[in-house]
């Protein structure tokens, strides 16, 4: 930002209150961005200190408080692990320093600490307004380098004359697809070639599924299911692999990261699958169930565009996890 401390007109010491803070990539950029935004009321520009340090970027913000009590997001988006925010500690009852003359407390001072995987350039900018925004851009070059050349099968089960396990009202080859295609276009925005078994509803067949999967040799392959059983109580969220080191590992990356970003779905773990489907491929494969669409809330859930992009954004976040911690040979 330029120069000193920003200053109201009235020569007061420049004061904000951060009001809302988000984080969100933009994949419609080239390269996609991280997004953190601070929403600001502020007296007037912010001086914004930024110390990169290993891991992380903490923006220092002195003058301003927090309209919300310290927290953390979770963000694991490929290139940012979490947000963290720090607002002055209250001034307690007689502290004298208080800000009960109404300026703001000397103390005043927000930090935002956010994680990163990899080394960043990023930059600040500012958009007056009420509220003001304070955007902090991070390029996601780091990441599309750490995934060129890599191939990514995306496979969603079913559809045409198959439709899958129903649901109250819709059908597991619908659903899947939709879950397809975002981290379909998570993956293609940062530069990873992508072949599909389908992207319509249509009739493909185990076979063709194979054929393609092989042809097209891809580092990683993922399947989509979605969990079905006579028991409508039943929810959860499963990853299944093809039973070889590699494979397993993919799984555990992907089932990490879906844990990380959805903390309240119904752990029903990693395991090898029992269909043989996925033993026919060569690449690391595994077949991902994002919910049960037979339970009322599962399906619901899979229905959900906020549930499908944070899901499809976790699965990017464990691919790049997968790509980027090769194990030792
Ligand atoms: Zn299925």
């Amino acid at each position: 930002m330029n120069g000193g401390p920003g200053r109201a007109g009235s020569g007061e010491p420049w004061s904000a209150v951060v009001t809302n803070l988000r984080a969100a990539v933009d994949l419609g950029r080239s390269p996609p961005v991280t997004l953190v935004t601070l929403d600001l009321v502020a007296s007037g520009e912010p001086a914004v200190g930024m110390r990169p340090e290993a891991g992380r970027l903490v923006l220092v913000l002195e003058g301003a408080v927090l309209n919300h009590p310290p927290g953390a997001l979770a963000v694991a988006d490929g290139l940012v692990e979490a947000v963290a925010w720090r607002g002055p500690e209250p001034a307690g009852p007689g502290s004298g320093t208080g800000s009960a003359g109404g300026g703001p407390h000397p103390a005043s001072r927000v930090e935002v600490e956010v994680a990163v995987r990899l080394p960043v350039e990023p930059r600040v900018f500012w958009r007056p307004g009420l509220p003001g925004r304070l955007v902090l851009e991070i390029p996601r070059e780091a990441v599309t380098c750490a995934l060129a050349g890599t191939r990514v099968g995306v496979d969603p089960g079913h559809g045409g004359r198959d439709g899958g396990a129903r649901g109250g009202r819709y059908r597991e080859a619908d659903v899947v697809l939709e879950f397809s295609r975002r981290l379909a276009r998570w993956l293609r925005s940062h530069g990873v070639s992508v072949p599909v078994t389908r992207d319509r509803d249509e009739t493909v067949s185990v076979e063709t599924r194979i054929r393609l999967a092989r042809r097209e040799r891809p580092d990683a392959f993922v399947s989509f299911h979605a969990g079905a059983s006579t028991d409508r109580r039943r929810r959860g969220t499963a990853v299944l692999h093809r039973g070889d080191p590699p494979s397993e590992r993919l799984a555990r990356c992907l089932h990490a990261a879906i844990f990380h970003n959805s903390p309240f779905l119904e752990d029903v773990g990693v395991s090898p699958a029992r269909d043989p489907f996925l033993r026919r491929l060569r690449a690391p494969a595994v077949t991902v169930l994002p919910e049960y669409i037979t339970s009322h809330m599962g399906e619901g859930l899979l229905r959900d565009v906020s549930f499908q992009e944070r899901f499809a954004q976790s699965l990017f976040d464990g691919l790049v996890a997968f790509f980027l911690d090769p194990p030792a040979v």
